[in-house]
C-alpha cells in the first residue's frame, strides 16, 4: 500500500488527511525528513505560501522536499501549495522562495481585486461531472510552459478563462480547495498518479 504525506508545517493539513483517508490511502503528516522518506507522494496544502516556505526552511524540509520533487515524487499542491510548486510567482514578497517544479507562473491573491473568496463549478480534465471549486484568496495560473496540461479554468464571471488547475508529469496543482466539501474525486486522480500506470 502506498503512503501519501501531507506537508504539515502550516495550512489545512487535516482536511487533506481526511480526504485521502476516505479513499483508503495511508497518510503521514510530514514535519521531518524521516516522515518525508516514508512517502510515495506528497500533498502541499492551502494556507499562506510565504509562511509555509519559511516554516519548511525552519523544519529543514525545504531542500529535501525540493529534492524529492526533482526526483519525480508525485506531488499535489492546493492554493498556497500551488504557489509552492510554481517556478515563477507574480505578486510574491521580494524574498519569497518556492520549491518549484511546475513550469508555470502563478499570480498570488489574483482574484483579490474582485472578491476574497468565491465558489464556482469547473470542468476538470478526467472527471465527468464538474467540481464545485472553493477559492480562498486564491492564485491563478498566469501562464504555463509547453509541457504543462491545463486541467481546469474558471468558467463564469470576470475571471472566466483563467487557469486554475494544471498537471505536469507527476506534479498536480489546483488554485482551489478540493479538500473542502467532501468531494474526493480530484484527490482520487492524484492517488492514481501516485499508484502509477496500471
Ligand atoms: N493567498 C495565500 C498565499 O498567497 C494562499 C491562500 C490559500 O491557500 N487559501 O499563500
Amino acid at each position: 500500500r502506498r503512503t501519501i504525506g501531507v506537508l504539515a508545517v502550516q495550512g489545512d493539513v487535516r482536511e487533506h488527511v481526511r480526504t485521502l483517508e476516505s479513499l483508503g490511502v495511508s497518510t503521514v503528516r510530514v514535519r521531518r525528513t524521516s516522515e518525508l522518506d516514508a512517502c510515495d507522494g506528497l500533498v502541499i496544502p492551502g494556507g499562506e505560501s510565504t509562511t509555509m516556505a519559511k516554516l519548511a526552511r525552519t523544519f529543514d524540509l525545504f531542500e529535501p522536499v525540493r529534492q524529492r520533487v526533482k526526483e519525480g515524487m508525485p506531488t499535489f499542491g492546493t492554493c498556497a501549495g500551488m504557489i509552492m510548486l510554481a517556478d515563477r510567482i507574480e505578486d510574491g514578497t521580494d524574498d519569497q522562495e518556492t520549491i518549484g517544479g511546475l513550469d508555470i507562473t502563478v499570480r498570488r491573491n489574483a482574484f483579490g481585486r474582485q472578491v476574497d473568496s468565491f465558489e464556482d463549478d469547473v470542468h476538470f480534465a478526467g472527471l465527468h461531472e464538474p467540481v464545485h471549486a472553493i477559492f480562498i484568496r486564491a492564485p491563478w495560473v498566469e501562464s504555463v510552459g509547453s509541457g504543462v496540461e491545463v486541467l481546469a479554468r474558471v468558467e463564469h464571471g470576470e475571471a472566466a478563462g483563467r487557469i486554475v488547475a494544471v498537471r505536469q508529469g507527476s506534479l498536480m496543482a489546483t488554485s482551489f480547495h478540493p479538500e473542502v466539501g467532501g468531494d474526493a474525486r480530484v484527490h482520487r486522480l492524484f492517488v492514481d498518479l501516485v499508484a502509477g500506470p496500471k
